[in-house]
């Protein structure tokens, strides 16, 4: 058979290699991003009423009206965006699928598409399989904000669409206003499109708030904003998000969408319409919810040997282990998992040229006594 790959250079994902790893050898799993503890109990209950009333056969190819009309009326209250649930919002299965039927529609052959560094690992794919070529642009070390020098430097007349990721996974780092003005200037002279992933929108730390880029009009006016209950619902196996973008760039979104999925899980969707509508308290809270625990996460490593590079997003924290160990991370984290029964994610997986940093990150969507048992035995790593 001659089979030739249109992905020749993809392995399988880094989070399930790492997720079975921890499993094969019983090590607590801070690797993949998803929590342990379970889906809030008034959404389970309204799940179980629409799977058992009769909520089962298709929904309309764009998500169901109540769910778009809950998600319009949160981005009027959060960001004072106003949009259109009509014509503006598509519910899809999880965000990979938002984020590769974004690519498909608008990406085609020759296009260049940048990204920043580390990017999380469902871009690159999308963009190849669409005919495109991905440009990578790295992030500054340390801050891991945008160098928008390098940005401007790396855009040029094939230049298509930049992907933003904010709050930032693996960074945990955040886009500011500043970032958000001269992006949208960027894109505006050079006529380009955006995808923006805010999957974490709901996690943003120390009394800042989530800068979406529904927040700026000359950057809605080219952009797919992407999010997802599954981490807001703490539900990632639910696997439904939505693309919020201008009713034109929703048409093109929506001809690819109808024969990727065509449309998303029923009772779930209901479901989710009755919890934004009558808990709203929950994404409200979420800040909190993490802040706790990544304070938590930090406090129980003091001692540890690594340093934590501030998280003020997300639900990851990176760790520097450079004074624990010369190993590349990768080498690192399958040690971590095997001798000392943490997993945890490297970093450089993420990036087309890795920087010379050792770096890992942990995941903090934990139960408390999860995140205290796993730091005891990162602890038990610092030398006497
Ligand atoms: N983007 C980022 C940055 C993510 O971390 C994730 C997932 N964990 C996704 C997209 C995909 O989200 P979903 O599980 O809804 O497909
Ligand atoms: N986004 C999750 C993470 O960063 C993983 C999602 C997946 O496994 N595809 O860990």
């Amino acid at each position: 058979m001659n089979l030739k790959s249109k992905l020749p250079g993809v392995g399988t994902t880094i989070f399930t290699v790492m997720s079975k790893m921890a499993a094969d050898h019983g090590a607590i799993n801070l690797s993949q991003g998803y929590p342990d503890f379970d889906v809030p109990g008034p959404l389970l209950d309204a799940f179980e009423k629409y799977l058992r009333g009769g909520y089962n056969q298709y929904p309309p190819m764009s998500g169901i009206a109540r769910l778009r009309e809950q998600i319009a009326l949160k981005v009027q209250r959060l960001y004072h965006a106003t949009v259109d649930s009509e014509t503006e919002i598509t519910v899809t299965s999880g965000a990979t699928e938002a984020l590769f039927v974004a690519v498909q529609a608008i990406v085609g052959p020759g296009d260049e598409v940048i990204v920043f560094d580390p990017a999380y690992d469902c871009y690159q794919p999308a963009v190849t399989l669409a005919g495109g070529k991905t440009v990578h642009v790295p992030l500054i070390p340390g801050t891991f904000t945008i160098d928008h020098d390098r940005l401007a430097a790396a855009v040029n007349d094939r230049t298509r669409l930049i992907i933003v990721n904010s709050p930032h996974n693996p960074c945990g780092s955040t886009l500011s206003a500043d970032d958000l003005n001269r992006l949208a200037t960027l894109v505006e002279a050079r006529d380009l499109l955006v995808i923006s992933d805010e999957v974490y929108e709901h996690m943003v730390f120390d009394g800042k708030r989530h800068l979406s880029l529904l927040t700026s009009e000359t950057l809605r006016a080219r952009t797919f904003v992407v999010s997802s209950f599954g981490k807001t619902c703490h539900a990632t196996g639910w696997k439904v998000a939505y693309c919020i973008a201008p009713p034109e760039l929703t048409g093109e979104f929506r001809k690819v969408h109808q024969f990727v999925t065509f449309t998303t899980h029923t009772p779930t969707q209901w479901a989710l319409a009755d919890f934004m509508e009558f808990h709203p308290e929950h994404y409200l809270e979420l800040p909190a919810f993490y802040q706790r625990k990544r304070d938590l996460f930090a406090s129980e490593m003091v001692d540890s040997g690594f340093t934590l590079t501030p998280s003020s997003g997300t639900y990851f924290q990176l760790a520097d282990y450079s004074a624990l160990s010369d190993e590349p991370d990768s080498r690192f984290v399958e040690r971590l998992t095997r001798e000392v029964g943490v997993a945890g994610i490297p970093v450089s997986v993420f990036y087309e040229e890795p920087p010379e940093q050792r770096i890992v990150r942990f995941c903090f969507a934990k139960s408390d006594e999860t995140l205290r048992n796993a730091t005891a035995k990162l602890r038990a790593m610092a030398p006497d």
